[in-house]
């Protein structure tokens, strides 16, 4: 946001604003020929030159576009609001993003990452980037012990997960990031789950936070895309040069329709807290259910260090355990839900169930993933802003129907 903007949605210069003001505004001034409100979608791949070299800052649109320098601007404001320049950076997908990130790194660098990853960071990692001759160490990141432990002379990177998928652990990142930068590795954290408006990791001295875009910043599940933020300027100009020479760029509509989704997160985030704070309380209380995965509960185990650095709520996404079900159990109840869809993604406005060990995590061997806690019988929900009462008498219907 320009001094310009946070004037404009302050009245005053001189106080930062608040998240939601953030959120509606940031990135977003004014288009200069004709006022409009709304950031135009450049559909242009080139930008005509006065002079050889010569040119308005945009060359040719892999390398920038200003329906993308809106929103990168946005994201960056909203992860580091009190930060001068802060580096954003689009992806095409949330992958496309973690893809650039660790093209960082070089031949026999060690990475220590979380064992409880998004199935497709885990993936990419151990399926092309141990071929490239990168080593990679997965240990639970609620266990700082564990994580410390796992570090090596060579480690470079540390990848964190907070709240982790789908088991929604939470890693303790101040420790973590000291952990780190006591090495000279990098810290990166995935906060898709926890989204700007409820965890600001640059707070806690992370170097990178990373966002699949596609989930709650988009938030209408019609857009796939991803992000970057870092505050160190040299590793922001590392980072651009990389996305410029790989490539993995959003086109200027998926921007626009980030962006577009980024101006309500704050009020959509408020009510998939509340929502998912009372599915998970029911389930909870619920004796057909064997386990219930949610931050905000007193009796899970980051409950503490979940209250300690995430801000106003502990997101939209639950995850449960049948008692005494297995596969095929779960399978039936995810067909069974009529309010909850069945289908991989989450973060939008409608709620979706889905089983990890055969849809978004099947990517990982089964006795991998039983290792890391990840039960056969998993259930994961995004749960959405629709009328509460209705989302709990659908589970409750889908455990009568199963
Ligand atoms: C979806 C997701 C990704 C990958 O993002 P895409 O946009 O699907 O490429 C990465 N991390 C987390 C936590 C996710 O949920």
């Amino acid at each position: 946001m320009s001094d310009r903007e946070a004037t404009a949605s302050t009245g005053s210069g001189a106080r930062s604003p608040g998240f939601g003001t953030l959120a509606v505004h940031a990135g977003a001034a004014p288009e200069p020929v004709t006022g409009a409100i709304m950031v135009p979608v450049f559909l242009t791949s080139t930008y005509v030159q006065e002079a050889p070299a010569r040119h308005k800052g945009y060359e040719y649109s892999r390398s920038g576009n200003p329906t993308r320098t809106a929103l990168e601007k946005a994201i960056a404001r909203l992860e580091a609001p009190e930060d001068d320049a802060p580096t954003g950076l689009c992806f095409s997908s949330g992958l496309g993003a973690t893809d650039t990130v660790m093209k960082l790194l070089s031949r026999g660098d060690h990475v220590v990452a979380g064992n409880d990853l998004y199935g497709g960071t885990y993936r990419l990692f151990t399926t092309v980037y141990e071929r490239f001759g990168l080593e990679f160490t997965f240990v639970d990141t609620a266990d700082a012990a564990a994580v410390e432990a796992a570090f090596r002379p060579e480690t470079r990177l540390l990848w964190i997960e907070s709240p982790s998928n789908p088991l929604l652990r939470i890693a303790d990142l101040s420790r973590l990031a000291a952990l780190a930068r006591a090495r000279s590795a990098l810290s990166v954290v995935d906060g898709t789950f926890a989204t700007p408006c409820l965890q600001r990791p640059f707070d806690h001295g992370i170097d990178v936070v990373l966002h699949s875009t596609t989930k709650y910043l988009g938030g209408h599940s019609d857009v796939v895309g991803g992000a970057v933020v870092v505050r160190d300027r040299e590793l922001g100009e590392r980072l651009r040069f990389l996305q410029n020479a790989a490539g993995a760029v959003p086109g200027p509509l998926d921007c626009f329709l980030v962006h577009r989704g980024i101006k309500t997160l704050h009020l959509r985030v408020e009510r998939h807290c509340a929502n998912a704070t009372r599915v998970a309380a029911w389930l909870a209380g619920d004796r057909r259910v064997a386990r219930v995965h949610y931050p905000g509960l007193p009796e899970h185990p980051g409950h503490e260090v979940a209250k300690r650095q995430m801000r106003g709520g502990f997101g939209g996404m639950v995850s449960f355990e049948i008692a005494g079900a297995g596969v095929e159990e779960a399978k039936r109840f995810c067909s069974a839900t009529r309010v909850f869809s069945l289908a991989e993604s989450l973060g939008g406005v409608e709620s979706l169930i889905e089983h990890p060990p055969s849809m978004t995590h099947a990517s990982i061997p089964p006795e991998v993933r039983r290792r890391s806690g990840l039960a056969d019988g998993l259930i994961r929900l995004s749960v959405g802003i629709e009328d509460p009462d209705d989302l709990i008498a659908d589970l409750d219907a889908s455990f009568k129907a199963m």
